[in-house]
C-alpha cells in the first residue's frame, strides 16, 4: 500500500538510506523539505551533487580536497617529516584543532578489522608505505582505541619500524573505544603529548 505519492516515498526511501536515519526520521526529513521554499531546496540539491561531483582524495594524504594536493599537503609551513595516521576525513578536523600540531596527515579510510574480514589491502596503506621516502621521520598513529584501531597501529609499527621511520601511537587520553572525532581539544593535545613509540 502506497501512503505517499511515489516521488514523496522514493525521498523518504533516500533519506532512509542514510546512516543513522530510520525510516521515521527519514519520513520527517522528506516532510521537512516538503515545506522549504523552492530556492532552498535546489541549493540542498546542488549542493549534494557539486560536493560529490568536485571533491576527491588528494593524491598525497587521501584527505578529501577540490585541489591536488590538498591544501594541507601544498602548505610549505607544515613539517612534512612528521605523518599523523588517521582513520577518516573527520579525524582530520579533530587534529587540526590541536594547534600544537603542525605535521602533514595520511588518512586510511577504515582500519584493520581482523573480526569483519577487513584486512590491511582494504584500507590505504600502501599509499602510507610508498611515502616513507627517507624524508619521514616520525609517524604518528592515531587511530581510534578500540580493537580495530590498535590492530591498526601494531600492524603499521610492524611494516614501517624496519624502514627506519619512528612510530608512535597517541596517549591513551580518549576514553577507550570512544572515537578521535569525539574528543576534545585539551584532550587529545594531551594525547598528543604523552605519545609512546611502538
Ligand atoms: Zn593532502
Amino acid at each position: 500500500m502506497e501512503l505517499y505519492p511515489v516521488a514523496i516515498e522514493k525521498l523518504i526511501e533516500e533519506f532512509a538510506k542514510l546512516p543513522g536515519i530510520g525510516y521515521k526520521t527519514a519520513q520527517r526529513l522528506t516532510l521537512y523539505v516538503l515545506n522549504l521554499p523552492r530556492d532552498e531546496v535546489d541549493e540542498f540539491a546542488n549542493a549534494l551533487v557539486k560536493a560529490r561531483g568536485t571533491i576527491k582524495y588528494c593524491s598525497v594524504c587521501g584527505n578529501y580536497t577540490d585541489t591536488d594536493p590538498c591544501a594541507i599537503c601544498s602548505n610549505p609551513n607544515r613539517d612534512k617529516s612528521t605523518v599523523c595516521v588517521v582513520e577518516e576525513p573527520r579525524d582530520v578536523i579533530a587534529m587540526e584543532k590541536v594547534r600544537e600540531y603542525n605535521g602533514v596527515y595520511h588518512v586510511l579510510h577504515g582500519a584493520i578489522s581482523p573480526m569483519s574480514g577487513k584486512g590491511p589491502d582494504s584500507i590505504r596503506l600502501r599509499e602510507l608505505i610508498s611515502r616513507m621516502n627517507g624524508s619521514i621521520k616520525e609517524v604518528i598513529v592515531a587511530t581510534n582505541p578500540n580493537v580495530d584501531g590498535e590492530a591498526t597501529a601494531m600492524y603499521i609499527s610492524k611494516i614501517l619500524k624496519p624502514l627506519g621511520v619512528k612510530v608512535t601511537r597517541i596517549a591513551h587520553g580518549i576514553p577507550v573505544g570512544g572515537d578521535l572525532e569525539y574528543a576534545d581539544e585539551i584532550t587529545l593535545s594531551k594525547a598528543l603529548e604523552g605519545r609512546r613509540e611502538i
